[in-house]
């Protein structure tokens, strides 16, 4: 059978890795979360204490940066786990600079295409069907409010001990969605040829079968 490639794009917080994941596991299908990646990136260059604006400085060590995904979903730097270190505060504020350096992008994409090459996938992040996987089979466009999607993330960071307040995550959100947005290379954008799904009022399992219903119609049963 052929390789199927599902894209999820959308906002910061919007859901789609949770959704992404589990359309993945249902379909057998290799999950890959390419904000990870940046994230890593950035982890990379806060512990060279290199600065994530300074794009010449970025791209000189992309070269000594080794990032693994795995089937768990955890992911190593450089044989580190930074599983948890990747959705730190710190690496929220910086790495929408880091993915706006085009250099970086040009690094990451390389690797994001070479892993989907020979598998079926859902790919989440913010270009992967305007620009890292344009002929995927399925394309979803995930959105929810910005009050939504801050909520959600309030309420998982008290769920797992991390303090915060609504207001500042709203403002860390809505600045990572203008930068991702506005940049050069690649921004956040609805392809085309995406399907739109505003999740604001739907529940995980809602937005799951939502997807599910729209690959079945797109692309039959395409279960691994
Ligand atoms: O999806 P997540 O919020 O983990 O992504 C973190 C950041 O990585 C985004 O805010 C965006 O700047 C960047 N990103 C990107 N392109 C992707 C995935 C993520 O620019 N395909």
């Amino acid at each position: 059978m052929k390789n199927i490639k599902i894209a999820i794009d959308g906002p910061a917080a919007a859901g789609k890795s949770t959704v992404a994941q589990l359309v993945a596991k249902q379909l057998n299908f290799v999950y890959i979360d390419t904000g990870a990646m940046y994230r890593a990136v950035t982890v990379y260059c806060l512990w060279n204490d290199i600065d994530c604006r300074d794009e010449q400085k970025v791209a000189s060590v992309l070269d000594n940066i080794n990032i693994t995904l795995y089937p768990d979903h955890s992911i190593s730097l450089n044989d580190r786990d930074v599983t948890k270190e990747i959705r730190s505060t710190i690496v929220n504020e910086n790495v929408s600079y880091i993915a706006a350096n085009k250099e970086v992008r040009y690094f990451l994409v390389k690797q994001q295409r070479k892993i989907a090459e020979n598998v079926s996938v859902v790919m989440d992040g913010r270009d992967i069907g305007t620009y890292v996987l344009p002929n995927a089979d399925v394309k979803i466009f995930q959105i929810a409010s910005v009050d939504t999607r801050a909520k959600r993330r309030y309420l998982e960071n008290i769920q797992k001990g991390i303090p915060c307040s609504l207001e500042s995550i709203t403002k860390e959100l809505e600045k990572r969605d203008y930068i991702d947005s506005h940049r050069e290379l690649a921004p956040l954008k609805k392809a085309d040829d995406a399907i739109s799904l505003d999740t604001s009022n739907m529940t995980i399992e809602e937005v799951v079968n939502a997807i599910m219903d729209i690959i079945y119609r797109k692309v039959g049963n395409v279960h691994a």
